[in-house]
């Protein structure tokens, strides 16, 4: 039986935020230690993310941005926006956290593991190919969805966006383009303040961002119902190559960021419907990149969740 992949890197670690930033590095050793305690690790294949060529993130962001990420970090700056804090590491890392998507789809497109899941910081979904927001820097999952359609020939790419903000990032920059298809649900109004049901795309690409604004207190039940009635025909319809998850898990209930309503098995029930698109339309093609989720504990209880889902005939760990 194929492994499920786990994008991970101790250099992750170093991107310093401080302590009393909510995307701080005790994130991922928290999900981390529980994965060890209570997923049974014999399901995972740990992949070591590529240091990648810069090219791949000039798909996406222009080279003055990236290299005035670079001689930020380099000037000792810590702030990239009013959110954004960053550290001399920073450049460097948010490269790797690039490098851990592509490194994910390079064994998921060669089969080497049947999903992947990116344990990886710092996030990418507000990002713009020339503005960082959001505690965001290079837009992961954009970068990786023109990867994947360049690299290896994945030519429809559906993105399925659950973080319980918008990826404003993503949806700009794929808004015109009808071979990536955007499907966020996220709470709305809320930060970043777009993502209506009215945002659609543009040009060749209308139709293929779909908003499921969701109202502050929404839930396991709502959004299930979202995921089998929306998602699951519009996606079944797009028919796509590959599905990427922008997996924040800041909608659970305990997260401070947001007030939504999830549970971590409601990220599980999620994962499900996502996991069988992917089994009817791409070989079970999915990979899944690590957003928000701000409570240690919220965050860590759904990822362990989230990638049960992904491990055929998973059994819980006793
Ligand atoms: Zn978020």
């Amino acid at each position: 039986m194929k492994k499920t992949g786990l994008v991970y890197h101790q250099d992750y670690l170093k991107h310093n935020t401080g302590q009393n930033h909510p995307e701080n590095a005790q994130r991922l050793l928290a999900l981390l230690d529980c994965l060890k305690k209570d997923f049974s690790w014999n399901h995972l294949k740990l992949i070591k993310p590529c240091n990648p060529s810069i090219k791949w993130i000039e798909k996406i962001h222009t080279k003055d941005y990236i290299s005035s990420i670079e001689k930020a970090c380099k000037d000792g700056l810590w702030m990239l926006d009013a959110d954004t804090i960053i550290s001399p590491d920073s450049y460097k890392v948010a490269v790797l956290a690039v490098g851990g998507v592509l490194s994910a789809l390079d064994e998921v497109a060669t089969k080497k593991v049947k999903n992947a899941f990116c344990a990886i910081r710092p996030p990418g979904h507000h990002a713009d190919t020339e503005k960082a927001m959001g505690f965001c820097i290079f837009n992961n999952i954009a970068i990786g969805a023109r990867y994947a359609q360049k690299r290896h020939k994945l030519k429809k790419v559906l993105i399925v966006d659950w973080d319980a903000h918008h990826g404003n990032g993503i949806q700009n920059i794929f808004y015109d383009d009808p071979t990536v298809f955007y499907f966020s649900v996220h709470q709305f109004p809320h930060y970043p303040g777009t993502g209506e049901d009215k945002e659609e795309g543009n040009g060749e690409g209308e139709g293929f961002t779909m908003n499921m604004p969701m109202c502050a207190g929404s839930g396991d039940l709502e959004y299930i119902e979202v995921f089998e009635n929306i998602l699951y025909p519009s996606a079944k319809k797009f028919c796509p190559d590959l599905i990427l998850i922008s997996a924040g898990f800041d909608g659970h209930k305990d997260d401070p960021l947001s007030n939504l309503n999830l549970t971590s098995n409601g990220f599980r029930r999620l994962t499900e419907v996502v996991v069988k698109l992917a089994e009817e339309c791409c070989e079970g093609r999915v990979v899944s990149v690590l957003e928000g989720g701000y409570n240690l504990k919220a965050l860590s209880e759904s990822v362990v969740s989230h990638l049960s889902a992904f491990v055929e005939g998973y059994e819980k760990k006793e």
